[in-house]
């Protein structure tokens, strides 16, 4: 099970205010509350009232997937319904706004959640690669949907260490090293002036151990 809870509409507005064609995207699977389509309907609903308070007309389609994080199904059930469209705003966790970002590279995909943390069923017996690591205050809208706390060796906020090579991480040469995705990510899109924004410490008060809904 993954927690999390609804961002701030007004920080949703400004994530897709420089768009007008939007895809809201729900999640059936694992997320806590749900947000599903029910939720993703609701939530298109306040951001078109919450547009117009600010004289900005959106063209919301609302859908859901199974999981998000399931990289294949969402792929399967989203890319016949991505034409025209300008951004993606995902009701998933941070790892199933990642598989959005990774499945479409070319438009702006934003987190409408902060995932707070996940409960782990120790079943498997795979590789699992975290993605997310619950910080509560979700910024891969400034990251090209990286997670650098999740993905880099150090958690750094404000870009490489400067040891990386070649693309891999100095504390381990197996794993890719997160600010080299983060920059790729955003140089293709041609957002690199994102990282002229500097990013306070996160605030672990948001992170919360407990969660009452
Ligand atoms: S910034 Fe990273 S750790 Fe924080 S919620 Fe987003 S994906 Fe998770
Ligand atoms: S090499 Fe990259 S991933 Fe590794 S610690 Fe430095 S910035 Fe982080």
């Amino acid at each position: 099970m993954i927690v999390t809870t609804s961002k701030p509409l007004d920080e949703v507005l400004d994530y897709i205010s420089p768009y007008s064609n939007i895809f809201i995207v729900g999640c059936d699977g694992c997320t806590q509350p749900p947000r599903g389509l029910r939720e993703a309907k609701i939530l298109s609903q306040l951001l078109e009232l919450g547009g117009k308070l600010r004289n900005k007309n959106f063209n919301f389609k609302v859908t859901t997937v199974a999981k998000q994080c399931d990289s294949y199904l969402t792929a399967s059930a989203l890319k016949p319904q991505i034409d025209g469209v300008e951004a993606v705003l995902s009701l998933a966790c941070g790892i199933g706004v990642q598989t959005l970002a990774e499945l479409f590279p070319e438009l702006s995909v934003f987190p409408a959640q902060n995932t707070h943390f996940m409960g782990a069923e120790e079943r498997e017996k795979g590789i699992l690669e975290e993605r997310c690591a619950g910080c509560g205050d979700c910024l891969l809208a400034l990251t090209g949907g990286i997670c650098p706390i999740a993905r880099c060796a150090k958690g750094l906020l404000n870009g490489p260490c400067g040891g990386s090579a070649n693309g891999k991480c100095e504390v381990d040469p197996e794993r890719d090293c997160a600010w080299s995705l983060i920059i790729e990510r955003l140089k293709a899109r041609g957002k690199l002036e994102l990282l002229e924004e500097i990013r306070p410490p996160i605030d672990y008060q948001l992170k919360g151990w407990r969660f009452t809904p």
